[in-house]
């Protein structure tokens, strides 16, 4: 493939811009004048969060929502990419269940497309399917195994959401138009310099999240290591509205035949918009490949010469894999794409921003209200690292199935599509992309004996109205729960009460079973036994859960072992 006239280049991108297409008229922010610009003294923020994409907003709503002021800077004025269109599209449950504690998983449910049935196709074969809705860690929540949705959407509501709780609490301060341009930290603070189109300021914070993404300045100001591969595997999306559409299933093709063999993604978003995104040649010019007649040109190869369909956007695209060593330093939070960087396939970089912004939330808000030590804040680089490095090995191994570059890579390859098309047992080795899941926690000292998340399931409030786990979370407003099965002797319910009082961090929960009799004052029923099962505490008496969601321990007794799991989990020596 070739350009048939001279373009103007087009760079490839890992956060694409617009090229071609109608795009999308995003929302405007306005600059407003900071006071910093006419104040004679510098301020001093708590929480100043750099960076307001997916993961810099729900962290700064979030924090919002838990009580904590901070100041939010972004370089540009509106959601998404320098108002292109979408980069992320997928959101999995664990997102969606943050969103919901957020208040806006209403508004993406009613934008988005539900999907839970995957398939895979290498020819005109079936290699590989998956239904979501089936599998036992997806099925007891409130929430979809996915909804997909244009990821300005998303960033869009939580805009709206952080002026909301503006409205009636919590100031945080989202400044558009505000780059910062120079950083520096000592023991007592660190300062950004900002730039904006009133002139540069300075401002001083405790702790600072950058939220940048992959082009990050405080790499370089910190002096961050790191591990990072680039490969030469291109791709371009054709974003399209069809006359006749396709079915909601998300279908991927390995080999796709009108598309020289190589692989296509397929997946329906929000506004009927069709997300088709084709693998291209190793260093395939990306101004060629996405010129307005070329890309009809492979939609007709694949949905016929009559295919009528609106290109909303197009954007070539390559990727690069990226992982911090540390995601901590000094007063500095790496998160989001600023801690790692992965491949799209498997829609693990927005959903791990989101989370990792949910994971480091409660604990600045457990620390600053002072119910925490400092130190509660180091586990935020234990449990997502973690998290970060998972996602960067299961999206690796995708990459190495899509672009095999080695000769035993491609030998794999053959021999897995060949098995596949005839034996089952050889389908999950069809890798186009392992969805996004709850990372779990296995080093964290702050969970050891938990670090799994814990589903959104239902519940019944004490008066028997239906209700479900997030509103126990929202209940406890930042603090742990303890929540305790089975009949409690005077003396268990004494030493509860005594935890409760003494601890501000503590909320205390009775779970009965059909049958029990309620004895705490704060008391829930688990009449179908789920939060008993979310929380794995089948054959437990007490499970103790995190403000994320996450579960920190379960025990069989009320005893010591419960008072040195709750002093781990708030990193208490
Ligand atoms: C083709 C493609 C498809 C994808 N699909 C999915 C998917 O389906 N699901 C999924 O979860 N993820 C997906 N991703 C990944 C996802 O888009 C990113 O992981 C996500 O955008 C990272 O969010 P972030 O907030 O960390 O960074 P960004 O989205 O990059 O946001 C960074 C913000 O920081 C601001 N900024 C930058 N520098 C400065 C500065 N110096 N001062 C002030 N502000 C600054 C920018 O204006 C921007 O608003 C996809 C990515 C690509 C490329």
């Amino acid at each position: 493939m070739s350009p048939q006239v001279p373009m103007a280049p087009v760079a490839h991108t890992n956060g694409y811009e617009f090229t071609q297409g109608t795009g999308y008229a995003l929302p405007q922010y306005p600059f407003v004048l900071p006071p910093e610009l006419q104040a004679t003294h510098r301020v001093r923020h708590p929480v100043v969060v750099v960076g307001a994409g997916i993961t810099g907003l729900t962290l700064a709503c979030s924090l919002a929502q838990l009580g904590v002021p901070a100041v939010v800077l972004d370089e540009d004025n509106t959601v998404g990419v320098k108002g292109a269109s979408s980069r992320g599209i997928c959101y999995t449950q664990k997102s969606l269940e943050i969103f919901q504690r957020l208040g806006i998983y209403e508004r993406i449910k009613a934008k988005g497309i539900e999907w839970s049935v995957g398939r895979t196709f290498a020819g005109n074969d079936e290699v590989f399917s998956f239904d979501l809705s089936q599998q036992s860690q997806f099925n007891l929540s409130q929430q979809p195994p996915f909804i997909n949705i244009q990821q300005f959407y998303i960033e869009g509501y939580l805009v709206e959401r952080i002026h909301e709780i503006q409205a009636t609490h919590t100031p945080v301060d989202l400044r558009w138009m505000s780059r910062v341009v120079g950083f520096s930290q000592n023991e007592t603070c660190a300062t950004l310099e900002v730039q904006t189109p009133a002139g540069n300021y300075h401002i001083e914070a405790e702790h600072v999240i950058d939220a940048t993404g992959s082009h990050t300045p405080f790499h370089a100001w910190c002096q961050a290591s790191m591990d990072a591969k680039r490969g030469d595997d291109r791709w371009c999306i054709a974003d399209v509205r069809f006359q006749n559409t396709p079915p909601t299933e998300r279908h991927t093709w390995i080999e796709a035949p009108f598309n020289e063999n190589r692989a296509v993604w397929q997946h329906l978003m929000g506004d009927q918009v069709w997300r088709i995104d084709y693998q291209m040649a190793p260093h395939t010019d990306p101004a060629y490949a996405s010129r307005e007649d070329v890309v009809r040109e492979r939609l007709q190869r694949q949905f016929g010469p009559d295919v009528a369909c609106e290109i909303v956007w197009v954007g070539p695209y390559a990727y690069k894999s990226q992982c911090l060593h540390q995601l901590r330093s000094g007063r500095v939070f790496f998160a989001g794409d600023t801690a790692k960087v992965v491949s799209p396939f498997g829609a693990r970089g927005g959903n791990t921003g989101i989370a990792d912004a949910d994971n480091l939330a409660w604990k600045l808000a457990a620390v600053l209200r002072g119910l925490a030590p400092e130190s509660l804040l180091n586990t935020y680089h234990d449990e997502r690292l973690e998290a970060a490095q998972r996602n960067v090995l299961v999206t690796n191994r995708t990459v190495r199935f899509l672009r095999p570059a080695e000769p035993a890579a491609q030998l794999f390859r053959q021999a897995t599509l060949a098995l596949a098309k005839k034996h089952r047992f050889a389908r999950n080795m069809v890798n186009t992309g392992r969805m996004a899941e709850a990372n779990t926690y296995s080093r964290s000292p702050a969970c050891a004996g938990g670090g799994v998340s814990v589903q959104n399931v239902a519940l019944r409030w004490a008066n028997g109205r239906a209700g479900q786990f997030n509103q126990l979370i929202d209940w406890a407003d930042g603090a742990m729960l303890l929540l305790v099965w089975g009949a409690l002797t005077q003396a268990e319910l004494g030493k509860l009460r005594q935890l409760s009082q003494s601890m501000a961090m503590l909320r205390v929960v009775q779970v009965c079973m059909p049958g029990d009799a309620a004895q705490a004052l704060e008391h829930i029923v688990d009449d179908r036994g789920h939060v008993r099962q979310a929380c794995r505490a089948l054959d437990q008496r007490w499970a103790l859960v995190r403000p994320d969601a996450y579960l920190a321990a379960t025990g069989h007794a009320v005893d010591g072992a419960l008072i040195r799991a709750l002093s781990r989990s708030l990193a208490v020596a």
